[in-house]
């Protein structure tokens, strides 16, 4: 068991934060993005970066050779269209993707858009952990939230209208 501090200020007791937010016991802060039979999607708000989406399975599995049949199609499927939605409602070029299978929290995978000020940390992929460390630390500011919750909100239409 772990304890998540909610953005709230609560505390909750949970064994997997991604247990907790596929199932609607975390509401993620801007609220669910899409959910499919399987999948869930969210963006993480810890790290405000407009249209960051992590896609999380339902299923407490951590490998990719777990998803099932139907899994695997509606894993390709969701992650297809809300990318793009990316592109047509927030503009997004170029999404870095990432998932690793030894996380603390069960299968998930972040979907990072690519912003020009990114290149101020490195020309690729060795850039993406101080992006997210200058996001996390850095854009908190309320103009910038209110930003991300606002895309939040375009995707969410987008991809449920
Ligand atoms: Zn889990």
């Amino acid at each position: 068991m772990r304890n998540i501090t909610l953005s709230n200020g609560n505390i909750v007791e949970v064994e997997c934060l991604s247990c907790a937010l596929t199932s609607g016991l975390i509401e993620p802060d801007g609220g669910v993005v899409i959910e499919t039979d399987h999948f869930h999607a969210h963006q993480d708000v810890a790290y405000p970066i407009r249209g960051l989406i992590i896609l999380a399975s339902k299923r407490h599995i951590n490998c990719f050779d777990e998803l099932s049949e139907a899994e695997k199609i509606d894993y390709i499927n969701i992650l297809t269209k809300i990318r793009k939605a990316q592109r047509e409602v927030l503009g997004i070029e170029h999404v870095y993707y990432f998932y690793n299978e030894d996380t603390t929290h069960h299968f998930h995978t972040w979907m990072v858009p690519r912003y020009e000020w990114m290149y101020s940390f490195g020309r690729s992929v060795e850039s993406v952990r101080p992006v997210l460390l200058h996001a996390r630390n850095e854009m908190n500011d309320e103009e910038n939230v209110n930003e991300v919750l606002e895309a939040i909100k375009l995707l969410t239409n987008e991809l449920n209208g």
